[in-house]
């Protein structure tokens, strides 16, 4: 049974194919303030619930955003590690066709978990409009992952976290978990504005050095060597140690849940700026907001994707989109700041009064 409540969700379509064996979900959360906006992933696990949750996330981000986007999400049901990769594919054909009757119109798509550019190529052509999906390949005026959108976003947020607390981005330190798109990212541009990078993580474990890994240096490693855990100059902990570092700012940038209930209270940071989504339950980011934590929750913080998303809906060019990040990430994480010390809530609470403001049609 659908939990409907004041915001959405909207419409939820299953999709059907029988000859390719596509099945899918897409969740049109809201639409108050455009098509709905969220990427499929495809996966053998994906129900849903789960692409409901999404779609409600992405409205909250969106809106947040201050994009002219509704929240939506889809899933596919398969796993990409037990089908050839045509039969992928026309599985991507088939629910590209299924999308005509309601992208981009009511929702427009982009790569989540197991679909990559190459796969919007195929949706989009299939689709037969290209303002179906973002996300898509160069050729097809397709904005580049490399570019490093998120993870930028990720910086500008933690920036005004970092000044909100009246202390200066060259004296404090930072700790990142996953040092992949986002966290390389992410810790580049925080070195390049002075921060000390003490710790990284990946899927091999952690690098740890108070005082200061080499940032260039860590990212030659990673990319020679495979793996942060073969920097020379530092100590290695198991991969869960990293949300324990003592550290002014910490980025989750990998899983979900890092933080959790048994490692809760063993969190030592004055800020975490959240890269991943769902790093930690709702309730636990409540907590953390009751012992004095900062916590830039993900929707806020990690927008500078479909930032980069609504710049390649409009065919903009590259040049535009950190600018636009910096101007919507710096100025709605102030905002959130602001309200919530303003009326003692904590951040999350206060991006989702502001949220749904904009949703329902209030000024703020
Ligand atoms: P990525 O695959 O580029 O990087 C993930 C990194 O996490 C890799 O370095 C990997 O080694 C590391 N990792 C994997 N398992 C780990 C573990 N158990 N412990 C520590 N590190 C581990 O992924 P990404 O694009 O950087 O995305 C990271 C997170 O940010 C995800 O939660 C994603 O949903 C979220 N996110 C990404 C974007 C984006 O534009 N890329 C946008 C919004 C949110």
């Amino acid at each position: 049974m659908v939990d409907y409540d004041e915001v959405g969700p909207e419409k939820i379509i299953q999709v059907y194919d029988p000859k390719t064996k596509l099945r899918g979900v897409v969740v049109i959360d809201n639409t108050a303030l455009g098509p709905g906006k969220g990427g499929c992933r495809m996966t053998p696990t994906v129900n849903e619930e789960e692409v409901k949750g999404l779609a409600r996330a992405m409205t909250w981000k969106n809106a947040m955003a201050d994009l002219p986007f509704g929240g939506a999400k889809s899933g596919i049901f398969a796993n990409s590690k037990e089908i050839t990769k045509e039969e992928k594919k026309s599985i991507v054909e088939a629910f590209g066709r299924a999308l005509r009757g309601i992208a981009p119109a009511i929702y427009i798509s982009a790569p989540d978990m197991y679909m990559g550019e190459e796969e919007m190529r195929q949706m989009a052509e299939a689709h037969g409009d290209h303002k179906c999906c973002t996300g898509k390949p160069l050729d097809m005026n397709g904005l580049p992952h490399e570019l490093g959108s998120t993870g930028f976003g990720v910086a500008q947020s933690a920036f005004v976290a970092i000044e909100h607390l009246g202390l200066n981005c060259d004296q404090i330190t930072f700790t990142v978990d996953g040092f992949g798109n986002v966290g390389t990212f992410a810790a580049k541009f925080l070195t390049e504005r002075g921060a000390k990078f003490i710790a990284a993580s990946d899927s091999k474990g952690v690098i740890y050095n108070p005082n200061g890994l080499d940032y260039d240096k860590l990212m030659c490693v990673k990319g020679e060597m495979g793996s942060v855990v073969k920097y020379d100059d530092g100590e290695v902990l198991p991969g869960e140690k990293i949300a324990e570092i003592k550290t002014d700012l910490f980025i989750p940038a990998a899983k979900p849940d890092i933080i959790h209930e048994a490692n809760k209270d063993k969190v030592d940071a004055k800020i975490i700026c959240c890269g991943a989504n769902i790093p930690m339950s709702a309730r636990i980011e409540e907590e953390m907001h009751e012992k004095g934590v900062l916590v830039v929750p993900d929707f806020v913080a990690n927008a500078g994707g479909v930032i980069s998303s609504y710049i390649e809906s409009i065919d903009g060019k590259e040049e535009e989109v950190f600018p636009m990040i910096e101007d919507k990430v710096v100025k709605n994480t102030k905002l959130m700041l602001e309200r919530a010390k303003e009326k003692g809530i904590s951040a999350r609470q206060a991006a989702i009064e502001i949220a749904k403001e904009r949703i329902s049609g209030s000024k703020n």
